[in-house]
């Protein structure tokens, strides 16, 4: 029971938290989803969008926004999870797309830390999966591990196509490229790590209205609470980081990131 979050000894500090990448489709959440998700509003978060990896967990994306209106969902195949990816999966894919609660494709992306699945196939199946966000008119959410410079070839290709490269890890440099080609960059809790300056200079270098924030869970829960099960109100840590980065108050810098992430995925 102790990795669950203690709502009762919870003080949000902040609110309109909009939390851009959430898994609550994990099975860490299956025992206390139910009580833990309608109680976000009380604890700073207005939305949050439940994003998938494979199709099983893009349908659960969908059944869990389902529940309520101040969530989304996002569906498509993480590099590490493609084994149901070829033509049926994508027929699949689409299918799931049509559901009103979907705002995004992803998370879709290049992940060379997990062997499981090589560059080639890795690559194709991102570039398909834009292809299909540009026909759907969809905004993606890309993730990119130890594979920037492929991840910034294939994007090359799809300048203008709204996105946000998630958990965001790379350089300042990369940050500048990126944002300049439109796409949004989004923070995790690494940003309040103390390890964390390589992001929080990337975070520097990002201009304002193109900054997200996320959870990520159930992974990279910010300090105070590193190495617990992360969820969404936890964020208030990642805004004061990214306020202080930025020169703005923490409810500033939350209404600015929520203003962005209602621009970039249309709600
Ligand atoms: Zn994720």
């Amino acid at each position: 029971m102790s990795e669950y979050f203690d709502a009762g000894s919870f003080t949000p500090r902040y609110h309109g938290i909009f939390d851009t990448h959430a898994h609550y489709n994990d099975q860490r959440f299956d025992d206390d989803r139910a009580t833990l998700l309608p109680a976000l509003p009380s604890l700073g978060v207005s939305n949050a969008i439940v994003v998938g990896y494979d199709i099983p967990s893009s349908e659960k994306a969908v059944e869990i926004a389902g529940t309520e209106p101040f969530l989304y969902a996002a569906a498509g195949f993480h590099p590490e999870n493609l084994e149901e990816y070829g033509e049926e999966g994508l027929e699949k894919l689409r299918e799931i797309l049509k559901n009103d609660k979907i705002v995004a494709i992803g998370e879709i992306g290049l992940d060379y830390h997990w062997k499981e699945f090589g560059p080639d196939i890795q690559q194709r199946a991102f570039r398909r999966q834009l292809e299909l966000a540009a026909e759907l008119n969809l905004p993606v959410i890309i993730h990119a591990r130890e594979a920037t410079e492929d991840t910034l070839r294939i994007l090359a290709d799809f300048k203008g196509l709204p996105g946000v490269l998630h958990c965001f890890s790379g350089s300042a440099e990369t940050a500048k490229i990126i944002t300049g080609w439109g796409f949004y960059v989004g923070f995790t809790g690494v940003l309040t790590f103390k390890n964390g300056r390589k992001p929080a200079e990337a975070c520097a270098e990002v201009p304002i209205d193109r900054l997200l924030m996320e959870t990520d869970c159930p992974y990279m829960a910010p300090e105070p609470w590193r190495g617990k099960r992360s969820c969404s109100p936890m964020i208030q840590s990642v805004a004061e980081k990214m306020a202080e980065i930025k020169g703005v108050t923490p409810q500033e810098m939350i209404d600015i990131a929520a203003e962005n992430a209602k621009r970039l995925f249309r709600v």
